[in-house]
């Protein structure tokens, strides 16, 4: 069993890190490769199908996102982007994916649900930019799994466990192995690109604006996906985080705890306090509320209605 990055390192020296991850998965979990290839291509068909739907958007359930894919997407479709049709298209997939979440539509989590944005924005506008094969994006998922996978040893990954670094800053890290792989990076710069990614996300709070996964978790992961990008170019030119991985992990960890409660996905601090998001957070109790109200008061009606159709007894 992989159970640290630096034990990663030194397994999967010249090796294909894809590989390497298979081959574990098939001697610890009796899982073939075939398997877990054939799993895997059906999660790419799922965040390709997703992408798709998301760029018509559509109003969220709280209705505070939704329509940012479209936004995106006209501006790029009628030449009012100014940055690179693969930056571009990551933050556009990373925000049809989430708007898709944002409507309870089908999505792949990786690792989380509200940070299903960041990994399929990167992998798939790098796959369709660099012309890359779908296949090999199928074992680039492979490898953003593994990096997850070690990190989750260590980490708790979830916004409520140790804020949103555990949860987008995970997916960044995740996504930033993956393109490194992508590009034909060596298992060190993929490890490097996963350090630098997740290095520069710790201390990132969980505090999604009435509770809802909308604010700022959609434009998040659109961001997050650029980040991922970011750290990849670095480490497949060169770059090397001064802190090793297994050590930002624990720093993460670490980090998490710290955090008040108020800043653990509880909607009790940061942005879901500020005035704003304090008027949302109302608005969405007090329509809560209010439907609430009116299925007890349908309840109350039907309970009536069988009442008065219920036959009494004549005393006899
Ligand atoms: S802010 Fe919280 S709910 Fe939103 S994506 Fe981050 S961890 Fe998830």
């Amino acid at each position: 069993m992989i159970e640290s990055f630096k034990q990663l390192e030194q397994f999967a020296k010249d090796r294909d890190l894809a590989e390497v991850f298979l081959e574990t998965d098939e001697q610890e979990h009796a899982v073939p490769r075939d398997q877990i290839l054939e799993a895997l291509r059906k999660r790419r068909a799922v965040m390709r199908d997703c992408v798709e739907r998301g760029k018509s958007g559509g109003l969220s359930m709280g209705k505070l996102v939704g329509n940012e894919a479209r936004l995106l997407n006209e501006a790029f479709q009628s030449g009012r982007t100014f940055l690179d049709p693969l930056t571009v298209k990551a933050e556009l997939y990373a925000l049809s994916v989430m708007g898709e979440n944002s409507r309870m539509g089908v999505i792949v989590a990786a690792p989380t649900a509200g940070a299903g944005g960041v990994v399929p924005g990167m992998l798939l506008a790098l796959e369709e930019e660099r012309k890359v094969d779908p296949e090999k994006t199928v074992r680039a998922l492979v490898v953003a799994g593994g990096i997850g996978s070690i990190i989750a040893l260590t980490a708790n990954i979830s916004g409520a466990a140790g804020g949103c670094q555990n949860e987008v800053g995970v997916a960044s890290s995740m996504g930033a192995a993956a393109v490194a792989y992508m590009m034909d990076g060596s298992p060190r710069q993929s490890i490097h690109a996963a350090a630098l990614a997740l290095k520069n996300t710790l201390g990132l709070v969980c505090d999604p604006v009435g509770g809802l996964v909308e604010v700022p978790c959609v434009k998040r992961n659109a961001l997050f996906a650029v980040h991922g990008l970011t750290a990849a170019q670095l480490a497949l030119a060169g770059v090397e985080s001064v802190i090793p991985m297994d050590e930002i992990v624990e720093a993460m960890v670490r980090i998490g705890r710290a955090l008040p409660r108020g800043l653990k996905e509880t909607a009790e601090g940061g942005l879901a306090t500020t005035v704003t998001g304090c008027e949302i957070g109302q608005r969405i109790k007090d329509e809560a509320n209010q439907r609430r109200a009116a299925r007890a008061a349908e309840r109350e009606r039907v309970a009536q209605e069988r009442k008065s159709a219920t036959p009494t007894k004549s005393a006899s």
